[in-house]
């Protein structure tokens, strides 16, 4: 199928308006193609279209989350906080659509229901659930690796007479919380932002904890001219060395180890990185992630900070950890112990048998019954492989992802599958996407498919695949490198744990943004080692 057999055929079809999908939409048109996205949503911007809980933030500095592409943009924009908002996050987004003039090319109210590959052309052709067919001659699937929320099957859930919402799927208009009984399931970082927010407002929150999180204080604070000016006269220099970081973060890594110094300056180093804000305190030394009693001694680092706000015994007995620190993400919060000390705020630690029911008044738990007005489920996503778990996607031979995929993701460099030839994935399962500063890493992505398909043009090539044996061994590599880490040790969502049934496969590549880029490199430069191009 060619543009004039069907005017919804492009070079290329992205799917997903997030961050991703937008670079990748810039630079492809820019390059030449002819290019389009599909986005469900009615609007752009992904995870801060859909995110617009209270206290919804970034937990990166943000000036490194935004795009480095054009340098102008980075001198026009003024971020506000150091951690902005989702609003103004989603003006970012928006900002960027309009200022390329990308609008048109977005088809919004589009779900992508399936997408199937077809030999003689090639092209893939895309089913939107209103009925609509798009096709190209490529894909590139920029979905998300936080986008399908995780809605656990609690019994009786559609019987709840109050309000009942997911964070990841927050309405578009305000949601008041004032004098009611609320209840948040979840104490990751998403049920840790709204929990520090709803608890000033409500009449009663109750918050049912199933794992309690290390959470380290954000200090957010607004930014003055002052900063925003250092930013722009500096950013070559800092966004470079950010570069070069393992996760592409703006806090330098100190390359010592936390059992080489003395406990007294272990927990100087500490408390600076604590006071620094943000997750500066898991790079404070090099070993935190690898050795455990390096770990230990984090952990005992801020579960002291803990015991020092935390007044009331047995909430604090609750609220302390108990899991290696930085195995799940960390979370960051804003006077997030400080909020057990409210007396509107009760915090109940689940059973082994969770949460029981949910009743049209409220919901049983450890056996009793806690009445509420509304219910927020901040239960996280279906993390890395979710929103293309949806998607019914058949590569050659109608083989299909979800059987490809049945023991866990395999991927060539979490760009692109064998058998699945020219779709490509913007931060999928073999990338170090979740495990980094999103934004170099999603430009990274969208730079490294773009000049692979100028290459492709210029060479005449109509079709590129990822080869089985250059994908096992990315594979092996990758889950070599995650079993020398702490990161094995608990049940997070990395390793697809938070999801009944989901096969336990630590998910991101583990191995760092600068090593990354440099095989990403080589491959390149040994003529797109590991793929099979075809005329
Ligand atoms: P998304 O922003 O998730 O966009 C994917 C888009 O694809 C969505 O709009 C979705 O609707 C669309 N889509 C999915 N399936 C289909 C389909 N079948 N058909 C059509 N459209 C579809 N990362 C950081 O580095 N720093 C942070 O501080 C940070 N904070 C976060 C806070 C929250 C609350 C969450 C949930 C994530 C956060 N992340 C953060 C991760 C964040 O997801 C990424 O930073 C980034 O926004 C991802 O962009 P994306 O374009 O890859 O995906
Ligand atoms: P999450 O980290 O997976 O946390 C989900 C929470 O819900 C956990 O406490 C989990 O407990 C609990 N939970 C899940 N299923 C449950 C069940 N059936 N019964 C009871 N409790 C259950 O999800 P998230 O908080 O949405 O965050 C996901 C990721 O998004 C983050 O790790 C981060 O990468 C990103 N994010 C970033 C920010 C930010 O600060 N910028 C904010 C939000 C999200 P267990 O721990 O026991 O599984």
């Amino acid at each position: 199928m060619k543009e004039e057999d069907n005017p919804l055929f492009s070079d290329v079809l992205i799917v997903g308006a997030g961050f991703a999908g937008i670079y990748m939409l810039y630079r492809l048109r820019e390059k030449g193609f002819s290019a389009a996205i599909i986005e469900t949503g009615s609007g752009v911007g992904g995870t801060w279209y859909w995110n617009r809980y209270p206290g919804a933030r970034c937990d990166v500095d943000n000036m490194f989350y935004s795009y480095s592409f054009d340098e102008k943009l980075d001198m026009e924009w003024n971020w506000s906080e150091r951690y902005p908002t989702q609003t103004e996050i989603l003006e970012y987004a928006n900002h960027v659509v309009e200022r390329y003039d990308l609008g048109a090319y977005i088809h919004l109210n589009s779900r992508v229901i399936s997408a199937r590959y077809l030999d003689d052309g090639p092209y893939w052709l895309l089913q939107v659930e209103d009925g609509r067919q798009f096709s190209s001659q490529f894909v590139v699937m920029a979905t998300g690796c936080l986008s399908a929320a995780n809605l656990p099957a609690f019994p009786g859930t559609e019987t709840f007479s109050g309000r009942l919402y997911h964070t990841g799927h927050w309405p578009k208009e305000k949601i008041d919380f004032t004098g009611r009984r609320v209840g948040v399931v979840g104490t990751g970082s998403s049920g840790v932002q709204v929990i520090q927010e709803v608890a000033k407002v409500a009449q009663k929150l109750t918050v049912f904890q199933r794992t309690a999180s290390y959470v380290v204080e954000a200090f957010n604070h607004r930014l003055t001219d002052e900063d925003r000016a250092y930013f722009k006269e500096n950013h070559r220099e800092l966004r470079s060395a950010a570069k070069e970081t393992f996760g592409g973060f703006s806090n330098i890594a100190n390359d010592q180890s936390a059992l080489s110094v003395s406990l007294e300056e272990c927990q100087q180093k500490f408390e600076r990185a604590w006071q620094a804000g943000g997750n500066s305190l898991l790079v404070s030394f090099n070993d935190l992630v690898f050795s455990a009693d390096a770990n230990k001694l984090a952990q005992d680092f801020v579960r002291d900070k803990i015991r020092a706000i935390v007044k009331d015994k047995e909430t604090l007995q609750k609220l302390i950890p108990h899991h290696t620190i930085g195995c799940k993400r960390l979370c960051l919060g804003t006077n997030y112990y400080e909020t057990y000390n409210r007396q509107n705020v009760c915090l109940i630690q689940l059973d082994e048998t969770g949460i029981q029911r949910v009743t049209p008044e409220g919901v049983i738990a450890n056996g009793t019954e806690f009445e509420l007005d509304d219910l927020i489920l901040a239960t996280g996503f279906d993390a890395m492989t979710g929103a293309l778990a949806k998607i019914n996607i058949e590569g050659r031979d109608g083989l299909k992802l979800r059987d490809a995929w049945a023991a866990g993701p395999r991927t060539y460099l979490g760009l692109m599958t064998h058998n699945f030839p020219n779709f490509f994935t913007v931060t999928g399962p073999g990338s170090p996407s979740v495990l980094s500063n999103m934004l170099p890493t999603i430009e990274h992505h969208v730079d490294w498919i773009s000049e692979c398909l100028c290459y492709l043009r210029e060479s005449e090539v109509t079709v590129i695949e990822a080869d089985l044996d250059a994908q096992d061994t990315w594979v092996e590599h990758g889950n070599q490198i995650a079993a020398g880490t702490l990161r094995y040790t608990c049940s997070s969502w990395y390793l697809g744990a938070n999801v009944p049934g989901k096969p336990r496969v630590f998910m991101p590549y583990i191995g760092g943004m600068p090593a990354y880029r440099k095989i990403c490199e080589n491959v390149v430069s040994r003529g797109y080692e590991g793929f099979t191009l075809r005329a």
